[in-house]
């Protein structure tokens, strides 16, 4: 079946985050000038405004802890009604803790989540050249 959901734009800025995605891998946007991440990329650095950008790859084995999350029971876009109630989170990364990724916990019943939670980046395959990066649960 067609995949649904909406599917990310890939824009001038957010390109290279997205086609790192769709090879199941985690790419983020790092200011050259003061150091800082941007997450999400974009034209210039959220902290300094410097546009001197580079891209820092940080593989597959991406883990990180929930900082904050809602649960919604309303599909607010065509397509969620199925994945109700939808864990809506804010990762923290384990390796570059100010960076926290606006996310969706999956396999994961929503009485389960908490704030500081582990879990792991993994991908979801939704058509034949894309993919989406999701959370799941690491399992201790
Ligand atoms: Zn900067």
């Amino acid at each position: 079946m067609e995949y649904q959901k909406p599917i990310p734009l890939k824009t001038e800025d957010n390109k290279h985050y997205w086609d790192m995605a769709d090879q199941h891998e985690l790419s983020l946007q790092k200011c050259n000038d003061c150091g800082h991440y941007a997450h999400p990329p974009g034209p210039s650095c959220v902290h300094c405004g410097g546009q001197n950008l580079s891209w820092e790859a940080l593989g597959k084995d991406v883990r990180a802890t929930i900082y904050s999350y809602v649960i919604t029971y309303r599909p607010f876009l065509p397509g969620f009604q199925d994945d109700l109630p939808l864990i809506i989170a804010q990762a923290e990364l384990e390796k570059v803790p100010e960076v926290k990724i606006m996310c969706n916990v999956i396999d994961c019943k929503a009485d389960n989540v908490y704030i500081g939670m582990s879990v792991q980046m993994t991908w979801q395959d939704i058509t034949e050249d894309r993919a989406l990066p999701q959370w799941i649960p690491v399992v201790v």
